[in-house]
């Protein structure tokens, strides 16, 4: 088959703009408001944030490193993604300008930014729509899911319902210009693969145009770190999930595009799993496996 087996980030760029498109993770400065009940219980936002990003530097300034540090010569453009933390934790008057002047510049195609479905203000949707036509940019909205059940979402402390997803979710898209895209984890705690499934199933019959998956990490440091001393927490082995993807992959919709499938978390950080393959080698791996089982994403899409 000639077309991609997985519609990746890169791959939907390419069609979309003719080109790799970077990502330059940017820092508000604000705190998510579930810092305050406790946090997500696998969350140290140390884990995520990439060496070259110092939230006390003006937005300018982390542009400029980003584009030095993680563009380098690999890609002329980027989204400016801001994933630290809530971003829209912020005030709409105030966030508003922010996302303005990034968007300002010729080679920022567009934002992303990762929220939680409690912290899409009423005024939200309306602004950024507005905002995006004016640019002529794009904006995707990533929200952090994670498990569309009850005891999941308690589990890892969320203080969200899946009804509170489902309302973000109608406000988001009855503005019409902004997309949206789900973060999932895979290997919560208590999980079986048909939990996962069902979850994953549920989200791709909501039209939307991205997913973020991973599975589970163990942040040292974390409530998720001391469950996992304790023993009750089963983590992934690479084969493991790679495994679980060639089982799922077949039934996510091959118009969706899959921003992540693996975390990359700080190896300084990452208590487990410490698999010994990079992602470049898991991604290969994985193609290569969906080639010899001849997978592809969406091949098995409309199976319940
Ligand atoms: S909502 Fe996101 S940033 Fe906030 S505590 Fe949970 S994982 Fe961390």
């Amino acid at each position: 088959m000639n077309r991609p087996r997985i519609r990746t980030f890169s791959h939907h760029c390419r069609e979309r703009f003719g080109q790799t498109i970077g990502k330059i993770p940017l820092d508000l400065g604000i705190t998510c408001p579930n810092r305050s009940k406790g946090g997500c219980l696998y969350c140290r936002p140390a884990s995520f944030t990439p060496f070259s990003l110092r939230a006390t530097d003006p937005l300018d300034e982390q542009i400029r490193r980003g584009k030095k540090y993680l563009l380098r010569n690999r890609f002329t453009r980027y989204f400016g993604y801001f994933q630290q933390e809530t971003a829209t934790a912020m005030a709409t008057a105030q966030l508003i300008p922010i996302l303005a002047q990034v968007l300002e510049d010729p080679d920022c195609v567009g934002i992303i930014l990762s929220t939680r479905p409690d912290a899409i203000a009423a005024n939200l949707p309306a602004a950024l729509a507005h905002l995006i036509d004016k640019s002529g940019k794009e904006c995707l909205i990533e929200l952090g899911l994670q498990s569309i059940h009850p005891a999941s979402l308690q589990l890892l402390n969320r203080q969200h319902s899946f009804e509170d997803f489902l309302g973000a979710v109608r406000r988001i898209q009855a503005v019409g210009n902004l997309q949206l895209g789900v973060h999932l984890i895979l290997g919560i705690p208590e999980e079986s693969e048909t939990d996962m499934l069902q979850t994953m199933q549920t989200v791709c019959t909501l039209g939307i145009q991205a997913l973020k998956v991973h599975h589970l990490q163990v942040i040292r440091d974390t409530p998720l770190h001391t469950l996992y001393e304790q023993g009750h927490v089963t983590v992934f082995s690479h084969k493991g999930y790679l495994e679980l993807l060639l089982r799922l992959l077949a039934r996510i919709p091959a118009e969706i595009t899959l921003h992540r499938l693996w975390s990359t978390s700080h190896p300084d950080l990452l208590v487990a799993p410490r698999w010994q393959s990079l992602t470049g080698a898991l991604s290969k791996e994985l193609q290569r496996l969906m080639t010899e089982r001849d997978i592809w994403q969406g091949q098995q899409a409309n199976s319940k």
